[in-house]
């Protein structure tokens, strides 16, 4: 049934991915009737997709190695995670009947890796709780309406003005728009006075811009293993292990996203990014110079490389693309070459590539309950905030502990003391 043109709410939760599902069973557990509402056909789009593959819900390394995965934003996360970390995620995981278990990598998972069935319980029992999901309802900002503010929503049938007692958006970042995260949301939120850092993109691939050599024969292939390092902005040389894999037109992988904020942030202030590749992490430079200066007879360098130190395929091709032709005929320079390749990144992938973004609303616009200052009942949680992670489970956990932190202090607004006009309007309007 098409919703009224204006519709009072208790408490509104606008996005269906994993914050705003939380937030709205923080509310709807303490008996509040919570209508949910998203642009999408459906919620938990990007949910499921994260569990193609594997869904990777969360980490067991310990709680200091967690946080520190926030980077600038660790103070900020840490309290989120103090209530609602991995293992109150993995405890609240059983609760839907699901088992996680921990991988050899330390991540954690679903037993069936699947997220499907998790969505699904989840759902259920959400249902059961009375929340009311309104899908295809497209927030687009507010309006004020008889000295009230309202939800402008929309919808198949035409535009909707919700008045909500307490309000929570959980819209998502600004990558993968077809799942639904497009943000729109930024100039709705700019416009209401919201201060944003942009959004840019995270846990991303780059561009290298390949030979057409390279491009044409490698693209697709993997290159592992490899360690990877480069100086961070403080100088600080940040080593990681792991493979990537060569793109038509640069890289991407786990090992490229786990250093794309480093990297994303040196193209900003530089204009390009320089990555360093241990070809044979294994090997000591002082073996390598001695494996090539090994006498190679009638064989061709490759075949020598090959032979002595195992080096083929796209490693080679690697070497020979990024390595000045004289090196190749010095065991030291080539040794050197192998061991710290330069690698020469020159723009991070778009936006809508990304499994992630970083930036939106600035942690300053909210206080502890996440609530916007400027628009007291307002609450976000989710991507939609600015901070980043890498992939391993830390994107899903703060996405959880941010929707529940917001539904609570939901509940908290609209059990306050002396309640007032739910819907005040805008401060700047309310002269
Ligand atoms: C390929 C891929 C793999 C991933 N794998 C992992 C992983 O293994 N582990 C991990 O931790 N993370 C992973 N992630 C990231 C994780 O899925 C996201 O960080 C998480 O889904 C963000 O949750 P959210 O609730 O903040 O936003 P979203 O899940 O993006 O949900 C936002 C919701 O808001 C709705 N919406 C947006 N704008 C509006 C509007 N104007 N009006 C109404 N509704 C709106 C959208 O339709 C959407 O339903 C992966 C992401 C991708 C793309």
């Amino acid at each position: 049934m098409p919703l009224p043109a204006n519709f009072p709410c208790t408490a509104a939760v606008v996005g269906g991915g994993p914050a705003g599902l939380m937030a709205a069973e923080a509310l709807s557990g303490h008996g509040v009737r919570v209508d949910l509402f998203d642009a999408m056909p459906s919620v938990g789009r990007k949910f499921l997709i994260a569990g193609k593959g594997g869904m990777n819900i969360t980490h067991s390394e310990p709680a200091a190695a967690f946080r520190a995965r926030y980077r600038e934003r660790e103070a900020d996360i840490a309290p989120l995670l103090d209530t609602f970390g991995p293992n109150a995620l993995r405890e609240w995981i059983a609760g839907l009947g699901i088992a996680t278990f921990v991988g050899s990598s330390g991540r954690v998972f679903p037993a069936d890796m699947k997220a499907a069935p998790l969505l699904r319980a989840w759902l259920k029992r959400l249902r059961e709780t009375g929340v009311r999901f309104h899908m295809r309802h497209r927030w687009c900002g507010w309006t004020l309406e008889n000295g009230q503010r309202a939800l402008r929503f929309s919808t198949p049938h035409g535009e909707r003005s919700v008045f909500a007692g307490a309000v929570v958006l959980a819209l998502g970042g600004g990558s993968r728009a077809k799942l639904g995260s497009d943000g729109r949301w930024v100039r709705q939120m700019e416009q209401a006075g919201i201060p944003i850092a942009p959004l840019r993109p995270a846990n991303c691939g780059f561009d290298v811009g390949w030979s057409a050599h390279l491009r044409e024969r490698f693209a697709g292939r993997p290159v592992k293993p490899v360690v990877a390092s480069l100086a961070d902005r403080a100088g600080k040389r940040i080593r990681q292990a792991g493979e990537f894999v060569v793109t038509a037109t640069g890289v991407e992988g786990g090992l490229i996203y786990a250093l794309s904020a480093p990297l994303r942030d040196a193209i900003e202030a530089n204009g390009s990014a320089l990555l360093h590749l241990d070809l044979l992490p294994g090997r000591e430079w002082r073996y390598v110079v001695d494996e090539i200066a090994h006498p190679r007879g009638s064989r061709s360098l490759s075949g020598h490389l090959q032979s002595r130190l195992g080096l083929k395929g796209v490693k080679v091709a690697l070497l020979r693309e990024c390595v000045a032709p004289e090196a190749f005929s010095d065991p030291e320079k080539l040794a050197a070459a192998i061991k710290a390749l330069p690698l020469r990144l020159v723009a991070p992938r778009p936006l809508d590539e990304a499994i992630s973004s970083a930036g939106g609303v600035m942690f300053e616009a909210l206080d502890k309950n996440l609530m916007l200052h400027k628009l007291p009942g307002t609450f976000c949680a989710g991507e939609m905030l600015d901070w980043e992670a890498p992939t391993g489970g830390y994107l899903l956990t703060a996405c959880f502990a941010g929707g529940r932190a917001a539904g609570l202090g939901a509940l908290g607004w609209l059990n306050r003391e002396g309640g007032g006009n739910p819907n005040p309007p805008f401060p700047q309007d309310a002269s």
